[in-house]
């Protein structure tokens, strides 16, 4: 069986790739690892007996090793400050193995000069070569380990800064970037606006735990019947829908089933099997149409309507 080493030079030549450090560490991680990023970048360009360009070669390492520090600009103070630090790590990493490279050939080329007059001092250059190589890949692999770490954490910043810790929907931040950017596709977007009723009753009665534990249950409730469309916390006891499109009949209904369900359920206190009562909300839609100008009349006409509701009784959608 052939060594990874030799698979990756194998690789190389099939692609009549000169083995550079960076080519060889581009093909090793290639055979090694196939299902990383890098791997299916290659076998993307490299299926079928289709040759791999330097450029393309050139292409995957610049985009895999340059991405993710371009973003480390949107975090808060601490964060951003660590994860520049990470950046300026990364880049070092990178430069170094460039170095390596740019050195190698050099060397490539003024020993290939004597070659011919020289068999033994092949041995050498090759063993050279190989080392060179095995550092460059060491490099790389560290650089690219670090990247993969670094997106992972800018995720997981986005993520909790855009969720809320309560119920674990996303946030009205959230929400406000998504209507933004529904309005700046030039999409039209309709919002529905819920409001738990007789809610404060429930902390009274109850207490501000069991409270909490309504909410939850009501977030997860409506997330399941609004699903798949984006379903947010929007305030104290106040969720909404958001919709991309203009489809303020087919949300009324929607919410609509989405109350009439909750609204059947019949809650126990968990510890003495207590009946909470009905549990129920009141909506009001609204939908806006060109730009995002238009986004704030149609939250406060979903607003209005959901209060027309509550005046009428409660437990009802509105249309606004
Ligand atoms: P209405 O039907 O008119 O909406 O009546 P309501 O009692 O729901 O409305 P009101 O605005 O008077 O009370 C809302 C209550 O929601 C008051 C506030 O203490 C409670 N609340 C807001 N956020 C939370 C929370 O995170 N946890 C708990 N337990 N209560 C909350
Ligand atoms: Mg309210
Ligand atoms: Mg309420």
């Amino acid at each position: 069986m052939r060594t990874t080493s030799e698979e990756a030079l194998a690789f190389l030549e099939r692609h009549r790739l000169p083995p550079t450090p960076q080519n060889y560490t581009l093909a090793y991680i290639a055979v090694d690892e196939p299902t990383s990023r890098i791997g299916l970048a290659v076998k993307a360009i490299a299926e079928d007996g289709v040759r791999m360009r330097q450029e393309e070669a050139d292409e995957i390492v610049a985009l895999y090793a340059g991405d993710s520090i371009r973003h480390s600009g949107s975090n808060g103070d601490g964060e951003r400050r660590r994860l520049e630090a990470q950046a300026e790590r990364l880049g070092a990493l990178t430069a170094t193995a460039a170095a390596q490279s740019q050195e190698f050939v050099a060397d490539l080329d003024s020993e290939a000069q004597q070659l011919d007059s020289q068999a033994a001092r092949t041995v050498q250059i090759v063993a050279r070569m190989i080392e060179r190589s095995k550092q460059a890949e060491d490099n790389f692999r560290s650089a690219l380990r670090e990247i993969e770490a670094l997106r992972q954490e800018l995720a997981t910043a986005r993520g909790d800064a855009e969720r809320d810790a309560l119920t674990g929907l996303p946030n009205r931040r959230r929400v406000e970037r998504q209507l933004e950017e529904l309005a700046s596709a030039g999409r039209k977007r309709t919002v529905g606006l819920c409001d738990i009723d007789s809610f404060k009753r429930v902390n009274d009665r109850f207490g501000h735990t069991v409270g909490d534990r309504v909410l939850k249950m009501v977030a997860s409730s409506l997330a399941t019947s609004c699903a798949p469309h984006l379903v947010g916390r929007w305030g104290g006891e106040e969720f909404i829908v958001v919709m991309d499109g203009g489809n303020a009949a087919a949300c009324t209904a929607l919410l609509d089933q989405a109350r009439a369900d909750l609204a059947s359920r019949r809650f126990k206190l968990r510890e003495t099997d207590e009946p909470l009562g009905v549990i129920s909300f009141s909506a009001g839609v609204a939908e806006a149409d060109g730009d995002a100008s238009n986004t704030p009349g149609a939250l406060h006409r979903a607003d209005a309507a959901m209060y027309a509701a509550k005046q009428a009784g409660r437990n009802q959608v509105m249309l606004g």
